[in-house]
């Protein structure tokens, strides 16, 4: 494709499958060379780039290799690489290549998915793939949800569901909790949905970094005496800091007792559900109120992904629905809408992206990945734990573990930086009440034990150089 194109026609056959070509011909190759591409891209000027890829709107076209070059041999390389096998930093996915024809084909038909009435039959691939999780995370049938952009927008609906539902006008007056471990997408989602700072009590966690019940109960209770109206708890089922999981069945029941709504954030951590060894880790996920799950995390899909599930499906259309006289007639209450469960309205047809991996590989595809991620997790963990001054924090529940080297800050850091200087695999850290914590996350699907190998490899290496 070496013209431009001139007026906005339809393109014809041949000039569609050009493009197409030209597309594949570098995005192939990217894909296949991941595991040979460095685990973090060279950034070396970020702010001078950026500054000099300004330039104004752009009145001519240019020929689509002209933009394909620096796109692949430069912007993309330019980064983490996130997608490849060596990414066990902060929670990877991959994302898995029929997604991408997914969102070819969904973006190539443009049909409308916000409404039920505009794609019936779509629309019911997305309330499928619903209804999958929903099995998965042994949440009863009556229960709703919906495909969002991710984790962050999954919980800000449901806490705007929960806050509708429980304190209706009510709103100042009324308090949520969550631990000190909490993602910050939790504060975020309670300030939007007017439940302000100062109504958001961060329960303290236990030597393990899990929410301390007892309290959790003696905040509840100290907030009631001041006749302020405790509404929600959320929990986490794997925090991002250490994959710590909260004691979900004890919360559940203090919920339970309390008449609070209980959300539960698995947005690292929900899909491992899928394994039956693993499930018992998570034990109580299952009876929360709603549950957020990030496919983008795991079930490897791409960026853009997210998924809420509400019991009461009731309180999620009640906070959410509503309607206009230009559009048509709301649909029947059997039928999944999305435009009445969630603050969107026009929407990329989210649901295709999801199905189309599914049903291709089918689940017990992504219930053995699942498990050895968290296989390579615990290898990764037990062999780092025999290293001279490493000490793991707690060993994977699920695919990710905290490190220190030397009971250090520094050190700890030291070694994070000459790991991620040799980019054969990239890991983050964490600071956790002035503690920082090397991190390892397994999750993403191309991670094979040679890559857990060169992270143990480039970590004593580090700690062996002497810090
Ligand atoms: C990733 C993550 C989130 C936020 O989800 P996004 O998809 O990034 O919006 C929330 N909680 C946990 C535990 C996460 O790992």
């Amino acid at each position: 494709m070496n013209e431009s194109l001139g007026a906005l026609h339809e393109l014809s056959g041949p000039q569609m499958r050009a493009m197409a070509e030209s597309v594949l011909a570098r995005l192939i190759p990217h894909i296949e060379s991941l595991r040979t591409q460095p685990a973090l891209g060279e950034l070396r000027d970020a702010p001078q780039q950026c500054r000099s890829m300004r330039e104004p709107p752009p009145a001519q076209g240019v020929p689509l290799d002209d933009l394909l070059a620096p796109l692949f041999e430069q912007w993309v390389p330019e980064s983490f690489n996130s997608a490849g096998p060596g990414y066990l930093a902060f929670v990877p996915g991959g994302g898995l290549f029929p997604s991408a024809l997914a969102d070819l084909i969904a973006d190539g038909v443009n049909r409308y998915t916000g409404v039920w009435q505009a794609a019936p039959a779509l629309v019911q691939l997305e309330a499928n793939v619903l209804s999958w999780f929903r099995t998965w995370m042994g949440f009863p049938p009556e229960t709703q949800g919906i495909l969002t952009s991710g984790g962050s927008m999954a919980t800000f609906s449901a806490i705007v569901a929960a806050r509708h539902k429980l304190l209706g006008a009510d709103l100042r007056r009324g308090v949520l909790y969550t631990s000190d471990q909490a993602h910050h997408c939790v504060l975020k989602a309670a300030h939007l949905a007017g439940v302000l700072s100062d109504r958001v009590r961060m329960i303290e966690s236990d030597e393990q970094l899990r929410m301390r019940v007892d309290h959790l109960a003696a905040m509840i209770e100290a907030d009631r005496a001041a006749g302020l109206r405790p509404f929600a708890v959320v929990s986490s089922a794997g925090t991002v800091n250490t994959g710590a999981i909260d004691p979900l069945d004890t919360i559940a029941d203090l919920c339970a007792k309390e008449e609070l709504w209980h959300h539960c954030d698995g947005a690292y951590g929900a899909f491992f559900h899928m394994v039956p060894s693993l499930r018992p880790a998570l034990s109580g996920l299952s009876r929360a109120d709603s549950l957020t799950l990030d496919p983008h995390k795991g079930l490897f899909l791409p960026y853009g992904t997210g998924a809420l599930l509400i019991r009461d499906g009731q309180a999620l259309r009640a906070a959410h629905g509503a309607h206009a006289g230009y559009l048509p007639p709301l649909a029947d209450q059997e039928f999944y809408d999305p435009s009445q469960l969630s603050p969107e309205l026009s929407r990329p047809n989210r649901g295709l992206r999801v199905w189309l991996p599914l049903k291709l590989y089918g689940s017990a595809a992504f219930i053995e990945a699942l498990e050895d991620k968290h296989r390579l997790a615990k290898r990764c963990a037990n062999a780092l734990a025999q290293l001279k001054g490493v000490e793991v924090f707690a060993p994977p529940a699920l695919s990710l573990f905290g490190f220190r080297v030397h009971s250090s800050n520094e050190a700890t850091k030291a070694v994070l930086d000459r790991v991620n200087a040799k980019r054969r695999v990239m890991i983050t850290g964490c600071t956790v009440g002035g503690t920082f914590y090397g991190r390892v996350c397994v999750l993403c699907f191309r991670t094979r034990a040679e890559h857990i190998d060169a992270c143990i490899e480039d970590i004593k290496e580090a700690i062996d150089s002497g810090l």
